[in-house]
């Protein structure tokens, strides 16, 4: 994908200002063609301009044409592929036979895929089927039977579903294969192929994926027709004018998300920040956070008038502000001499955007920060992003409550120094005189020092947050997460009783469940379906593995090198050769997951 910077920047235009931003390049949804009802959901969600893997993919998806793209999660790519297919839907469609199917790597992502097909298709009342392992499989049958335009299937799921023609795809008109490199890895290239050959010959066929190796090419080769091809831009900027920033990121669950901006801020002390969101409704909702939380925010976003802009920005320039939450819509043409701290509340939707956004500090030699927000699963993003700018951002620990505690401590420490030094003191002295009669002079002091701390440092927020790890790969285990949402209710497909093998080599060296399915595959001969759940922690990993294979794979594995190294490999006691998950309808994956 190759769109240029978003705007250019007025120059040397000292204190803030907020034209209207010029109408450029990138155009609005209406200009992609989508429907009036597309429209009005698009902008009740807030969204103020696509993304340009949107303003790329959209047109020719809505044309009917095959598409393979390069996009990550974070850049909008659900909903390139989703309002096209939503476009396409004939007004009022009562078939029961589903007009499209995404697949998808994992359960986690078929239920947020489904939920953005059904959020996008409110105003069609579009019906939409998730379809995944772990669920209670009665209720997809249902749900299938009384009718479906979207089905959002995980590989396994959706052959299972095949093979008991409770999904029919003969009324397909798009497949889309989403996270594919990720589908891949996990070993469901042959369930894949199975399930596109059950497909009309002429449907439309959409592959999305964050990266493009070799081994995707030949499924493209195969099902995609012509396909128009997106690609994010590769080019560097120039040497000299990366920017003089300092880059940090933070890896924060969605939930905690408003509480870990609270913390950095208070930790950072901002100047002033720019404080960047994706939609005008988390703008709001974020300005009204902050304020809440003591910090004296304006809100700024493409549905104000001018009039109310003006106001926001007189305000910041009085330095009666001292953050502004905005879109990069509203933030456009907008130039804050002062601006110290540029937080990114998402990762932005391209690379490019990225860069615009922290080019506001670090101008002109001024060393700025900037602060970007990494939900687990923005890996690829964050990487793009850094390959882009060719500069590194640092991911870091947040603050704890303790960190925190002791910045306030100093923040307090300091005022009272500076106090010490400069103010006139004299007057509170007959207070201390009558108090010292009664208590030691440093009592005194504490009590004072008490009351000047609790006066300006917030309370209530030091809920806990949790320390989530970047996630290595998409397909890796977050903490707390079910490691099943990773393969298909973690059963060999192929039936039958199954052992756990040990190999103690995980996430820490960079293991990837590909690479434990490309070892047992390629060393112990043993089919991709054959390889049921894979766990990944940080110092060794589990897979499961048929019982009589056991031996082989074990024998095999001890020869492999994996990642550049010998593991141990051993049977892995824990859990036994004979769970209960392996029996009669659960080995169909219909059965609860593990806790
Ligand atoms: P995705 O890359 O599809 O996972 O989308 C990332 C996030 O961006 C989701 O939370 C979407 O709701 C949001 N999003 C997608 N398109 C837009 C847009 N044009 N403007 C604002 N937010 C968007």
């Amino acid at each position: 994908m190759t769109s240029a910077a978003e705007t250019t920047e007025p120059a040397g235009d000292a204190g803030a200002d907020a034209r209207p931003e010029p109408a450029e390049e990138g155009g609005t949804f209406a200009d992609l063609g989508l429907r009036p009802e597309l429209l009005s959901v698009l902008t009740g969600l807030g969204y103020e301009e696509p993304t340009p893997i949107q303003r790329e993919a959209v047109p020719p998806l809505v044309e009917g044409r095959d598409l393979q793209g390069q996009a990550a999660t974070g850049t909008g790519k659900t909903a390139a592929y989703a309002l096209p297919v939503l476009q396409r839907l004939p007004a009022g469609r009562t078939e029961r036979d589903p007009a499209a199917l995404v697949l998808v790597p994992t359960r986690e992502l078929a239920i947020q895929v489904a939920e953005a097909f059904y959020r996008y298709g409110r105003g069609l009342g579009t019906r939409v089927v998730p379809v995944y392992g772990g669920q209670p499989i009665g209720r997809q049958l249902r749900a299938l039977d009384s009718g479906v335009d979207v089905v959002v299937a995980t590989p396994g799921r959706a052959l299972d579903h095949l093979q008991r023609s409770t999904l029919r795809l003969g009324g397909l008109t798009t497949v889309v294969l989403d996270e594919a490199d990720e589908m891949l890895d996990m070993g469901f290239a042959e369930d894949i192929e199975t399930i596109l050959d059950e497909t009309p010959d002429e449907r439309q066929t959409v592959m999305f994926s964050a990266t493009m190796p070799r081994r995707l090419d030949a499924l493209a080769r195969r099902y995609l027709r012509e396909p128009v091809r997106l690609q994010i831009a590769r080019e560097r900027p120039a040497s000299g004018q990366e920017p003089l920033v300092r880059q940090t990121a933070y890896v924060v669950p969605r939930a905690n998300k408003p509480a870990a901006l609270v913390r950095v801020l208070d930790l950072e002390a901002p100047t002033a920040a720019l404080v960047f969101c994706r939609t005008r409704e988390e703008v709001d909702s974020l300005s009204e956070t902050l304020n809440a939380r003591g910090y004296r925010a304006e809100a700024l976003h493409g549905g104000m008038s001018q009039e109310q802009r003006d106001r926001v920005m007189g305000r910041l320039r009085a330095g009666t502000a001292d953050l502004l939450v905005a879109t990069d819509v509203a933030a456009r043409g907008l130039d804050v001499e002062q601006l110290t701290h540029v937080v990114n509340y998402d990762v932005p939707a391209a690379a490019e955007t990225y860069v615009h956004r922290i080019g506001r500090v670090g101008r002109a030699g001024r060393e700025g920060t900037a602060i970007t927000l990494v939900e687990p699963r923005g890996h690829r993003m964050l990487k793009t992003i850094e390959h882009v700018t060719g500069s590194r951002v640092r991911v870091e620990k947040l603050p704890t409550v303790a960190d925190l505690r002791a910045r306030r401590l100093e923040l307090t420490r300091a005022a009272l120094r500076e106090s010490l030094l400069e103010d006139e003191l004299d007057r509170f002295r007959a207070v201390v005189e009558a108090l010292t009669d009664e208590f030691d002079v440093v009592d005194v002091a504490l009590a004072a020092v008490k009351l000047a701390h609790e006066a300006t440092t917030p309370s209530g927020d030091d809920e806990d947050i949790p320390d989530v790890p970047l996630r290595p790969d998409r397909a890796g285990t977050a903490r707390g997460e079910d490691p099943r949402g990773r393969r298909e209710g973690g059963r060999t497909r192929s039936g039958g009783p199954v052992a756990r093998v040990f190999i103690g080599l995980g996430r820490a060296a960079g293991v990837r469940p590909g690479d434990l399915v490309g070892a047992i595959t390629g060393e112990a001969g043993l089919n991709g379906r054959d390889v049921g759940a894979i766990e990944i922690s940080e110092r060794f990993s589990v897979v499961e593995v048929p019982e009589p294979a056991v031996a082989d794979v074990i024998a095999a594995l001890r020869q492999a090198t994996i990642k550049g190294r010998r593991p141990t490999v051993k049977r892995d006691q824990a859990g036994g050769g004979e769970r209960p998950a392996r029996r009669g309808a659960e080995r169909r994956g219909d059965g609860p997951p593990r806790a």
